[in-house]
């Protein structure tokens, strides 16, 4: 089951599974004190949390995983986004957040994407981790069986008719062939995908 957490400027996403529970993404450095009263009204606390996955690591979706890191939940990196981990540490700087701390590449779990299904498959959740890039380098996409699919901040699909990024069209192309219904943004409403609207064609124009 997908939950919308919303503590600041960003959507992040709760995923329940049969065995434990997901966050994808979290806000910026400086928000876990309302990342902790977003996941008590969700009845969870810090224990709650099995797992952290960043869709990618822009300040705005990975501000507390070291925090996160620290009062014991773990993090997985797929091996797509490593060289990148560390790009809003000098955006950080720059402002001087006293909150923000860099991440230990070392003390995370890095997967391939084509290891994600088993990887979720523990924690009782059916789907993948896809690699999308076109918002960024290491954007990745998580994929529900169910249809629903956490984007990040991929462009929204309704206005891919106007858009000629390749790499975005082929991103969309792989997600929309794995039977995605519903589209989940870091930063937007979500929205229903019209069955047989095809990328395909938009690639080839
Ligand atoms: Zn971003």
């Amino acid at each position: 089951m997908l939950t919308k957490l919303r503590y600041g400027n960003t959507n992040t996403y709760l995923i329940r599974g049969t065995c434990g529970n997901l966050l994808v993404d979290t806000d910026w450095a400086g928000t876990l004190p309302a990342f902790y009263k977003a996941i008590k009204a969700q009845n969870l606390s810090i224990s709650g949390i099995s797992c952290v996955l960043a869709t990618h690591y822009h300040p705005d979706h990975m501000g507390i995983i070291t925090e996160l890191m620290e009062l014991g939940v773990p993090l997985v990196l797929f091996d797509v986004q490593l060289p990148y981990i560390h790009f809003s540490d000098s955006i950080y700087k720059k402002e001087k957040n006293r909150f923000y701390k860099p991440i230990d590449e070392n003390r995370a779990k890095v997967l391939s994407c084509g290891r994600s299904r088993a990887f979720l498959a523990s924690l009782g959740i059916s789907g993948e981790v896809i690699h999308t890039p076109g918002h960024s380098q290491d954007s990745i996409s998580l994929l529900l069986d169910d249809g629903n699919a956490v984007v990040g901040d991929l462009p929204p699909y309704s206005a891919l008719t106007a858009m000629d990024d390749e790499t975005v069209l082929k991103s969309y192309e792989k997600i929309l062939s794995r039977g995605v219904t519903k589209l989940h943004y870091g930063h937007m409403v979500s929205e229903r995908v019209q069955a047989g609207n095809s990328v395909q064609v938009l690639i080839n124009k």
